[in-house]
């Protein structure tokens, strides 16, 4: 349920209403709008029985949330709510712009992607150190070495590290060298994980599931939210269809469907929803167009030579055209890059 208070209701009111919420044990969340404060109440209403908050002084009107996520909701917070990574900031004006190699595959050519999609105007160098991989045979990941080499590279040139997290034991290891974690596709419904990603505190990209509703991925972010982590940004990958011509279908109507019901930042990831580097140019202007917050697309100095996602991988010159073609679009629809 939300508490909307009234047009010019006062911090003792909405003080009094938190109180009234706090003496029966449930969770709050105010959320400051330009038009009115919400308050959000968080827990078993049944709580509340025979308590009448649409009489208390500076109440508006209680209004239910409907859905079985209610941080990740965008009643909750109707201006939306931006993540700060440093001083990045996911879901204001600016695209968040994310880029590097699928994996991180040694110190050289993390190194040289680093500089290459910083040089074009990324603020984030992404790549797996852990890669849960479909075949157990394939490449797994430079594990915590990868880490390392991630950090070294986006320190010496000034970008923020994202990078995928696998397992609940992970986090204090992770947390040294990682200013964003991803959870990835297959792990999105892996809820101890969730769980632990949102007692870290630490910003979370959190992929859609290859084969989720948007309902079942909101609800995924509930499970980070619920644990005190509000820094969640959605990352829309491709989901799985019939269609055979593109690795995933990039579910492009996710973007406005996640801005008219959640509160909550959403990227695009064009590489492996197209799993072909010819069309990530195509997809990301597309994202750019209708409204995602950012893109995070996979570059290698050598896509052929790469260790997994060797044909969606873009070089950095590619990167570097796809960028300012992004800046176009990003400013026709009032955005900046
Ligand atoms: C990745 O980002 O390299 C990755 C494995 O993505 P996803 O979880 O979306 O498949
Ligand atoms: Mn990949």
């Amino acid at each position: 349920m939300i508490i909307v208070m009234k047009h010019g209701a006062g911090q003792r009111e909405i003080e009094a209403v938190e109180k009234v919420l706090r003496d029966h044990q449930l969770g709050v969340h105010i959320s400051n709008g330009s038009a009115a404060t919400i308050i959000g109440v968080i827990g078993d209403k049944s709580a509340l029985a025979g308590v009448n908050l649409e009489m208390m002084d500076g109440v508006d009107k209680c209004v239910p949330i409907m859905h079985s996520y209610k941080l990740a909701s965008r009643e909750i917070c109707p201006e939306g709510r931006t993540v700060s990574v440093g001083d990045a900031v996911i879901g204001g004006k600016r695209l968040a712009m994310m880029a590097g190699p699928c994996a991180v595959e040694s110190e050289e050519q993390i190194m040289e992607a680093a500089a290459g999609v910083k040089k074009a105007g990324a603020q984030f160098l992404r790549g797996g150190a852990y890669k849960p991989r479909t075949s157990p045979y394939a490449f797994q990941g430079m594990e915590d070495e990868g880490f390392k080499m991630l950090r070294q590279a986006a320190d010496a040139t000034g970008l923020k590290v994202v990078s995928e997290v696998i397992a609940e034991d992970q986090m204090d290891t992770a947390a040294k060298y990682c200013d964003m974690f991803q959870i990835g596709a297959r792990n999105m419904q892996n809820f101890r994980l969730l769980k632990a990603v949102g007692r870290s505190g630490v910003p979370v990209l959190l992929k859609r599931g290859i084969a989720s509703t948007i309902e079942e991925w909101l609800d995924a972010a509930e499970y980070i939210m619920s644990e005190g982590n509000y820094n969640v940004v959605l990352c829309e990958r491709g989901i799985r269809t019939f269609e055979t011509a593109t690795r995933n279908t990039l579910d492009i109507s996710a973007v406005p469907v996640i801005k008219e019901r959640s509160c909550l930042p959403i990227i695009v990831d064009p590489s492996h929803a197209a799993g072909k580097s010819a069309y990530i140019q195509s997809l990301s202007l597309a994202a750019a167009a209708c409204g995602a917050d950012g893109l995070i697309i996979e570059v290698h100095p050598c896509p052929k030579c790469a260790m997994s996602d060797a044909k969606q991988q873009l070089t950095p010159a590619q990167y570097a055209e796809l960028f300012a073609e992004v800046r176009r679009v990003a400013q026709a629809v009032g955005r900046e890059v």
